[in-house]
């Protein structure tokens, strides 16, 4: 079965990498984009750019307008009640760091932060600090042997002490699904706010902050097949007007004379300065690109090409995959094989994989291991390109060993 992707010739920087014959498994990093989000990109700057929520000009109407509308769309994708939810930022990463900064004044000395071991640093760092500057504990969840979450030990480690629980929806290592709804629900029992990272499980079919039960959700545009430098923090109406204003300046204030201030809520009051416009108008385009598609399909696809990619792993001898991944992704180690030298032969042939920590060193220290290499898959990603990575990974095995 060829497995071919219906979609793969919207995306021309696919088409491109094909001309050089290069084969991109590294979604999990960064997405490529459909050619609608690049027109639309173009289209802003090329119809006159404006700057937004500011003039009363046409083209600064206009550009308010498509920004705005955006904002519309990522509310409807993450399904928030509103999109005076959606605050935009510039990535996951700034998304989480705002939310340690603006609830910082919620915690007290002696209070726990509960995170899991298999946190991005983006989902662990900005905690841990926080906790360092306030005299706070942070608890880490341990994983089960699937690279699961274990949840009868969550269920003892958030506790009446737990003032806020973070956690990934879907790991960028373990390519496994996280109980976060039965995480958040015990969060919830004790009073405690729950931030999901969703940086990848927004990618795979799972987007409904309501049903979640969240308080807070943060993902970046560009893995979502839109552009870089834009981030999106959903926060529950109730939750964000807990936050404290973090950056100032701009279009965020209310009212100001030399000496005071008062600030806008959210969304506007968390976005000070001129935001990422081209970028933000554009990501509506690729989500309108995302919702055009057929969401079985596209599901259906993803899951075909996994288990083709599990099945030629687990078909080699000395490949151990890590944890058991249910979506998109296959992190793996070659015994005696050092995964820097692996990854040197597979870049050499034209196969662009992650290797390396994978912006989650405590989780692969903890695993014992210094790396490893990551395969991971967009909806452009077909079954040539897999074929093309086992040739490769074979000749640089026969090469190693
Ligand atoms: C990529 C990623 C992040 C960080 O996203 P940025 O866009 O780099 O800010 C956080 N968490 C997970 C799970 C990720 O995959």
């Amino acid at each position: 079965m060829p497995l071919n992707s219906p979609w793969r010739t919207d995306f021309p920087g696919i088409q491109a990498l094909d001309a050089e014959g290069q084969t991109y498994l590294d979604s999990a990093a960064t997405a490529q984009k459909p050619q609608a989000m690049l027109d639309s990109l173009l289209g802003y700057y090329a119809s006159g750019a404006a700057n937004v929520h500011r003039a009363q000009h046409l083209p600064g109407e206009r550009a308010t307008r498509a920004f705005e509308a955006s904002r519309g769309k990522v509310a409807q994708w993450l399904n928030a009640a509103s999109s005076e939810e959606i605050i935009f930022t510039r990535g996951t990463t700034e998304s989480l760091n705002l939310l340690a900064y603006g609830l910082e004044p919620l915690f007290a000395a002696g209070d726990e932060i509960v995170v899991s071991a298999l946190e991005h640093h983006a989902n662990l760092l900005p905690w841990q600090q926080l906790a360092l500057r306030r005299g706070l504990k942070l608890v880490i969840m341990p994983l089960d042997s699937c690279g699961q979450i274990d949840l009868a030990q969550a269920a003892t480690l958030i506790s009446p002490r737990t003032r806020l629980l973070a956690v990934s929806q879907l790991s960028n290592v373990l390519g496994r699904w996280q109980p976060v709804r039965e995480l958040i629900a015990l969060a919830q029992a004790q009073g405690a706010l729950s931030v999901v990272d969703g940086a990848q499980g927004v990618l795979h079919g799972r987007h409904d902050v309501q049903a979640l039960g969240c308080d807070f959700y943060a993902c970046s545009s560009h893995k979502l097949y839109g552009p870089d430098g834009v981030g999106l923090l959903y926060g529950r109406g109730t939750a964000l007007a807990q936050l404290r204003h973090w950056q100032f300046g701009g279009e965020m204030v209310l009212e100001a004379d030399y000496q005071h201030a008062r600030f806008r809520p959210a969304p506007l009051g968390f976005e000070a300065g001129t935001p990422a416009i081209s970028s933000v108008i554009a990501l509506g385009a690729s989500l309108d690109y995302l919702a055009g598609l057929d969401q079985a399909a596209v599901i259906g696809h993803e899951a075909a090409l996994h288990a083709r990619l599990l099945a030629g792993l687990s078909a080699r001898d000395g490949i151990q995959l890590i944890g058991e991944p249910q979506v998109a992704l296959a992190s793996f180690t070659v015994a005696e094989v050092h995964s820097a030298d692996l990854a040197h032969l597979l870049t050499e042939q034209g196969i662009a994989v992650r290797a390396g920590h994978h912006c989650a060193m405590p989780l692969l220290k903890s695993l014992g291991l210094p790396g490893a290499i990551r395969v991971s898959l967009g909806l452009y990603n077909d079954g040539a390109d897999l074929t093309r990575f086992f040739v490769a990974l074979d000749k640089a095995l026969e090469l190693l060993r």
